[in-house]
């Protein structure tokens, strides 16, 4: 088989597989992986009231250590198609970059740790020193439902067991090899809601607003920080993001406020214990007088870290061997499915440089590709030595 990661990224970006779609993307992976001795699964996963996700997962070897490359084929919607220079699933190369919806997050990642593997599988007669595997999900880009963590389970009803995950995802912020992501914060959203009594604002005594008590509120949450930041990372952060009363009338008190809150939160807290800390600064501010309560979305987007040890260290060694720089490890942005992962084994994120991600012209310089399969050749070759 092929392990050019230029042809295959391109193979991957003239597949339009945008979430929910397949758009071919996964056939591509099932014939290069299974034309190097892979065993490939491919399943559909379902939820009431979201589409279908086919996913993927590829294993060649049978012993440990076991170490797992995850991934997703979809990509967001391209936009106005006319925007684009090259057409968004032409996989068309200019001076010597490839563009395409998904060049970056994360087709070209996928590419390049899949010509990777199947360089140092043909250097070692085929077979790894262990296992290798990948899990490819369709649903990274839209609800997340029906893909990784359900991947996840279902590859752990098979007794499938990893030791190590590199998610590929785009964790560059400029220039190839600056940044490692070793976690990511969790996410949390809420709505504080105090009730009152509704009333005319020239008797006010008969009535309770409760724009007095949200603000009280408001004020007691922004107050005081969450933390003070961890080893790994930033101060968690709660960000009123909505006041809402909905009164038209100035002459009415009204019965009930809202406000609508977003959390970014480090390691130093659980969805579960976080929820409890805002609840008793409220409570403590709310004295006697002050009725509310909070309403809490679901949330799957826990907080991960894997700390700085060996594996971080033989990723670290292998980018600077490749690019001259050590890169940084971080735990800056958004939630990854590095949330799941982390469940199953220590995850890190590195790919490609992110810049331009989900934006009109997505696209790679095609020497990024080759630079970052011979990264993860060097992985592989440490990791089996
Ligand atoms: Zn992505």
């Amino acid at each position: 088989m092929s392990a050019d990661p230029i042809a295959l990224a391109r193979d991957l970006l003239r597949c339009p597989s945008v979430t929910p779609a397949e758009g071919g993307a996964l056939t591509v992976l099932e014939k290069t992986l299974a034309g190097a001795g892979f065993t490939v699964h491919r399943m559909i996963f379902s939820h009431v009231g979201t589409p279908d996700v086919e996913n993927f997962y590829a294993r060649v070897g049978t012993g440990a250590p076991h170490l797992t490359f995850a991934g997703h084929t979809d990509v967001v919607p391209p936009g106005n198609e006319a925007a684009w220079s090259h057409p968004p699933f032409a996989g068309e190369i200019a001076n010597g970059t490839l563009y395409g919806r998904g060049a970056v997050d994360m087709k070209g990642g996928i590419a390049a740790c899949v010509a990777a593997v199947l360089e140092h599988l043909a250097a070692h007669n085929g077979k790894p020193k262990g296992s290798i595997s990948f899990l490819i999900t369709g649903d990274e880009e839209s609800v997340a439902v029906n893909g990784t963590t359900k991947l996840l389970k279902w590859a752990a009803e098979r007794g499938e067991k990893f030791d190590h995950c590199i998610l590929a995802e785009p964790s560059n912020i400029d220039t190839l090899g600056d940044t490692i992501k070793i976690g990511r914060r969790g996410s949390l959203n809420g709505t504080l809601i105090v009730t009152g009594k509704q009333g005319h604002v020239a008797y006010p005594h008969r009535a309770d607003n409760p724009v007095r008590g949200i603000t009280t509120l408001i004020s007691a949450l922004n107050a005081e920080p969450l933390d003070r930041g961890s080893d790994f990372f930033d101060p968690s952060n709660l960000e009123f993001v909505s006041v809402d009363v909905g009164n038209k009338t100035v002459n009415l008190i009204p019965a009930e406020a809202r406000a609508r809150f977003n959390i970014r939160f480090n390691d130093r807290h659980t969805l579960e214990s976080l929820k409890k800390l805002v609840e008793t600064r409220a409570r403590k501010a709310a004295g006697e007088h002050i009725r509310f309560r909070f309403e809490w979305e679901p949330s799957n987007a826990d907080v991960f870290v894997t700390e700085p040890g060996a594996f971080t260290t033989l990723v670290s060694d292998a980018i600077a061997s490749v690019t001259g720089r050590t890169p940084q490890l971080s735990s800056s942005g958004g939630t990854s499915d590095a949330r799941f992962i982390k469940d199953y084994c220590p995850v890190v994120e590195f790919g490609l440089v992110g810049q331009s991600m989900h934006s009109i012209d997505e696209h790679v310089p095609t020497a990024d590709l080759v630079a970052l399969t011979a990264i993860y050749r060097r992985i592989l070759d440490r990791y089996f030595q």
